[in-house]
C-alpha cells in the first residue's frame, strides 16, 4: 500500500502548474535518491552547506548563493542580511529599535500576500506610487524616499501576462538609483523560471543585489526550499544569520537531505533542453485545441503567456454552448476517480503543460471529451 493510500488523501493529476497548495512540483529520481544518501549519514552541516552554496553559485552564474526555507524566508533572510550588513553585525545583536526603524522601500504594484515575511521581520515598508498606471514612481521621487534609515528595495519583476500590476519604476533605473546610494536591490523572482536565464539575469545581467527563488516550484527541488543568488558581500551577512547559528536562521532550518536535493535538482534544471520542454507544451496544447470542434460544447485556444507570466503556453476553456460551467467542469475533474486538479482564474478554465506528462495530458484531454460527449 502506498503512502497516500495508507493515510487515506487522494493523488491528484496536475494540470494547473506548480501550485504550493498541491505540493508544488515534482521531483526526479536523482533528487530523491540525492535526499535519501543524505539522510542516511553524519556530515558537518556548515561544511555542507558552503560546498552546496559554491556548486548552485556556479550553476546559476551569480557570485554566491544560500539555500533557503523556500522563497518566503529568502526574501525574509535578505532584507535581514541587508540590515546585518549596514550595521556591521549578526540581526541578534542588533538593537531591536533599529530593526523596527529600518525602512525598505517597496512599490505598492509590488505589495503581495508572500511579503508578509517583511512585517513579520518587523521593518518599516515604505510604499511608493500606486498598483496602475495612472500616477507611475518618478525617479526623482524614488530618490526622495531613501533616508539613513534605508536598508534595502524589495522589487517584484513584472512580466507580460503575469499578476504584477503596472506603477512601479523599471528595475533598471530601480538598481541605478540605489547603486548611487549604495542601496542593495532585492528581486523576489519566485516563481519566474521558466526561463532558466532568470537564475542569472537579475543579478549578473541587471545588477539587482540578490534575488530569490522558489526551490519548490519549477526546479523540482524539495517544496520546502528557496534559492537567494547574488552578491557574496551580501549573501555572507545572510550566512552569518542563518542556520544553525542561533538566530533569526535556526527558526527556519534545512537539512542536509533538503540541501541535497536542491543541488541535484539545480543541476538537472541549469542541464535541462528548454526548447523540448516548449515544444512539448505547445504540442499538449495543440493537441486540446484539434480534439474540439463545430457543434462541440466547449473548445481550447491557446493561451500565452502563463498566470505567472512564465513563457510556456496553456490550453484555455472556451464554453460555446450555456450549458456547464467552468467551475463546474473543474469540480468534475476533481471528482473522478483519478482526480485532475486544475484553477479557474477569472472565470476560466485552463490545462496547463507544466507539470504534466505526456500519458497524463492524453488523459486529461479523455476527461475532457467525456464530459462533451455527454452534454452535447
Ligand atoms: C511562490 C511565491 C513565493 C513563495 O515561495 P515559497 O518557496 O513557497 O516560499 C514568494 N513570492 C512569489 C512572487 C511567489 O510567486
Amino acid at each position: 500500500m502506498g503512502i497516500y493510500e495508507e493515510l487515506g488523501v487522494k493523488t491528484l493529476v496536475n494540470a494547473a502548474g506548480t501550485y504550493t497548495i498541491i505540493g508544488g512540483s515534482k521531483m526526479s529520481e536523482a533528487s530523491l535518491q540525492a535526499m535519501k544518501e543524505a539522510a542516511s549519514q553524519h556530515v558537518e552541516i556548515r561544511a555542507l552547506q558552503a560546498a552546496v552554496h559554491r556548486e548552485i553559485a556556479k550553476l546559476t552564474n551569480n557570485e554566491a548563493a544560500v539555500v533557503t526555507a523556500g522563497a518566503i524566508i529568502g526574501v525574509y533572510q535578505a532584507i535581514a542580511a541587508c540590515i546585518s550588513m549596514k550595521y556591521g553585525r549578526a540581526l541578534k545583536y542588533i538593537n531591536p529599535k533599529d530593526v523596527k526603524e529600518a525602512e525598505v522601500i517597496m512599490f505598492r504594484a509590488h505589495r503581495n500576500p508572500y511579503d508578509r515575511g517583511l512585517e513579520i521581520l518587523g521593518v518599516k515598508i515604505v510604499e511608493l506610487g500606486y498598483p496602475n498606471n495612472i500616477d507611475i514612481v518618478v525617479e526623482e521621487q524614488f530618490e526622495y524616499a531613501i533616508t539613513d534609515k534605508t536598508v534595502g528595495v524589495l522589487y517584484l519583476p513584472s512580466t507580460v501576462g503575469g499578476w504584477v500590476p503596472p506603477g512601479a519604476l523599471d528595475l533598471d533605473k530601480t538598481i541605478a538609483i540605489c547603486k548611487r546610494h549604495n542601496i542593495p536591490v532585492i528581486v523576489d523572482a519566485a516563481a519566474q523560471l521558466p526561463p532558466k536565464s532568470n537564475l542569472w539575469h537579475f543579478t549578473r545581467d541587471l545588477g539587482a543585489s540578490a534575488v530569490v527563488f522558489s526551490g519548490g516550484k519549477y526546479i523540482k527541488g524539495p517544496q520546502t526550499t528557496g534559492l537567494m543568488l547574488g552578491e557574496k558581500k551580501l549573501l555572507d551577512w545572510a550566512v552569518v544569520n542563518n542556520f544553525p547559528n542561533y538566530g533569526i536562521g535556526r527558526m527556519s532550518k534545512v537539512g542536509r537531505e533538503e540541501l541535497a536535493g536542491i543541488y541535484t535538482a539545480v543541476k538537472e534544471y541549469v542541464a535541462s533542453d528548454e526548447a523540448a520542454k516548449d515544444a512539448e507544451a505547445e504540442e499538449v496544447v495543440a493537441m486540446f485545441m484539434k480534439a474540439f470542434g463545430e457543434g462541440d460544447i466547449f473548445h481550447f485556444e491557446r493561451s500565452y503567456p502563463n498566470e505567472a507570466g512564465q513563457p510556456m503556453a496553456r490550453a484555455k476553456l472556451i464554453i460555446d454552448k450555456d450549458v456547464i460551467t467552468a467551475a463546474e467542469i473543474r469540480e468534475e475533474l476533481y471528482n473522478l476517480p483519478r482526480a485532475i486538479f486544475s484553477m479557474v482564474e477569472n472565470g476560466s478554465l485552463y490545462v496547463n503543460p507544466m507539470m504534466i506528462t505526456m500519458e497524463e495530458a492524453e488523459y486529461i484531454l479523455s476527461a475532457y471529451q467525456a464530459i462533451n460527449n455527454r452534454l452535447k
